[in-house]
């Protein structure tokens, strides 16, 4: 596909096109010694300079020499909580004089464009999509928010050490889902439209053709940044998961996890809710809650007067094998994109890909049984 070329000091005439075209801007800041997304009102919030350094329960951010915006590659949140927030309010109820009179609360989508998202964003916008909005029971606060979102995604020019997004087929290179496309390079920015939205902003910049030796060098950095990865098994080594319910590696894991549920909230493709009924009914007004859940909470796993998952190592196991190999019966592909968002954001270091690593190397199964 084309692409233009954006000098660097144009950089704001893209956030003015997005502006005047009636949209809030939502981009990467620095917020509390993290690269988090929220309401940007200039381009000098962006995270000039800023990097940040990711290991197994780690996260810091440094800065560094260079004037770019997005050598980052991942803080602790995607795109889910601007579309699949942390609390809603699905419904209220008032006691009248006439009983219970329920309100339905309707869906306030605003007009974003979000800017920054990378490769790894996209593949799990799209399966948050999937689980969302296909099928008969679409959440229409999700939908009316997604609908009213305009993406304007960047390559990756780096990995982060927990990065892995190669293994899984989603970065470095987003390749679907965006509006607009950046390649982010000393002098400037390459620009490529994936939509008709993305094609009416680019019309509005003051671009000129991509040179050849523009187009080497963006490709240049995502090969480098391909390069630098770790890698986590492959999809069909992962379905072996399942043939792994009973491995030792499981009771080794609990006794490390806290089960605090970080690992869930970061992750871009975690879904899970549950709903609190608050308000007191004979006074006041009552309003069904919905909030973010996680599988590592025990009250997740209460059915019909008993807790299924009531041990941690039985938490860990639904996490993984869910996210890696039931999942991909149920969506047709890995829950996991590669952010590596859980191994960094996890207090006490535990590493996704080394504990698939670790299950997979044998199965003691295999020795019992056969
Ligand atoms: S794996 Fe880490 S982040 Fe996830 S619940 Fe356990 S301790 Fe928390
Ligand atoms: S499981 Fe971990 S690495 Fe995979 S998508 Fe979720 S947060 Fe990212």
């Amino acid at each position: 596909m084309t692409k233009r070329f954006l000098a660097a000091r144009d950089l704001h005439r893209l956030y003015q096109a997005l502006v005047q075209g009636g949209y809030e801007v939502i981009g990467p800041r620095v917020k509390d010694d993290a690269i988090v997304f929220a309401p940007l009102n200039h381009i000098d919030e962006l995270p000039w300079g800023w990097q940040e350094q990711a290991e197994a329960g780690r996260y810091r951010l440094q800065h560094t020499a260079g004037r770019r915006a997005f050598a980052w590659n991942t803080g602790p949140q995607g795109l889910k909580p601007w579309l699949f927030q942390p609390e809603q309010v699905l419904w209220r109820a008032d006691n009248t004089e006439h009983g219970l009179c329920f309100r339905a609360v309707e869906p306030s989508p605003k007009r974003l464009a979000v800017i920054g998202l990378r490769g790894c964003d996209l593949a799990a916008l799209a399966i948050q999509d999937q689980h969302f909005l296909d099928g008969p029971y679409a959440d229409p606060f999700y939908r009316a928010q997604r609908a009213q979102l305009l993406i304007v995604a960047v390559n990756c020019a780096r990995s982060a050490n927990t990065c892995f997004c190669v293994s899984t087929g989603d970065g470095p290179e987003a390749r679907a889902g965006f509006d607009l496309l950046l390649d982010e390079l000393d002098a400037g920015y390459l620009l490529q439209a994936g939509s008709d939205l993305g094609a009416a902003m680019v019309a509005r910049l003051p671009l000129r053709k991509a040179t050849d030796k523009q187009v080497s060098e963006a490709r240049a950095l995502l090969a480098g940044a391909s390069q630098q990865q770790r890698a986590m098994p492959g999809e069909a080594e992962l379905a072996q998961l399942v043939d792994r319910l009973d491995h030792p590696r499981w009771q080794q894991v609990a006794e490390r996890c806290l089960a605090c549920g970080n690992c869930t909230s970061v992750c871009p493709t975690c879904f899970c809710s549950k709903q609190d009924t608050e308000g007191d009914v004979r006074n006041r007004q009552l309003e069904q809650v919905q909030r973010w859940d996680s599988c590592f909470s025990e009250q997740h796993s209460y059915i019909t007067g008993k807790v299924v998952r009531y041990e941690i190592r039985h938490r860990y196991r639904q996490w993984l094998v869910h996210k890696l190999a039931t999942w991909q019966q149920q969506f047709g592909r890995s829950g996991c994109v590669g952010c590596g968002r859980c191994i960094a954001w996890c207090p006490v270091a535990i590493d996704l890909v080394e504990e698939a690593q670790a299950l997979l190397a044998d199965n003691p199964q295999e020795g019992k049984h056969g």
